[in-house]
């Protein structure tokens, strides 16, 4: 997998929940709104954004301006890798809890996390290193 350094992130914007760097397009008294400063950096160099196209963040550095770090991407697929990357890092909060809290049931952790029990036990099924700190049954040895 390439890895992408250099990444150009500027002081200032406004920052969303999920870390894109948001400015204002104009000034707020002629009617300036906030936008993406991605959508705006990769207009401005490479030109208008195709409709059903967004600007997607190759370095996963999602306050990253650096045009070279940016690719457009069919609003679909972008979708659909967004996702897996949260479901990725949701999981890694999950198994992180799991190691700080040694000692509850997949239903406890369920229950204090939000997520469904069925969840919790698969996780234990694709990370079998996890369940030596749940109160579960060990897994059979093959
Ligand atoms: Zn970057």
């Amino acid at each position: 997998m390439q890895t992408f350094t250099n990444c150009l992130v500027p002081e200032g914007g406004y920052p969303t929940q999920d870390g894109y760097l948001r400015v204002l397009d104009k000034p707020r008294k002629v009617g300036g709104r906030l936008t993406m400063l991605h959508r705006l950096e990769w207009e401005k160099i490479k030109g208008q954004i195709p409709p059903g196209f967004e600007v997607d963040h190759l370095c996963k550095n999602r306050a990253c301006q650096n045009i070279n770090h940016l690719q457009l991407l069919k609003s679909s697929t972008h979708k659909s890798k967004d996702n897996s990357e949260r479901y990725l890092v949701r999981n890694i909060e999950i198994l992180s809890w799991v190691k700080l809290n040694p000692g509850h049931k997949p239903k406890d952790v369920a229950k204090t996390l939000g997520v469904t029990r069925s969840k919790v036990e698969k996780l234990s099924r694709d990370y079998p290193h996890i369940r030596q700190h749940l109160k579960m049954k060990p897994l059979k040895s093959s």
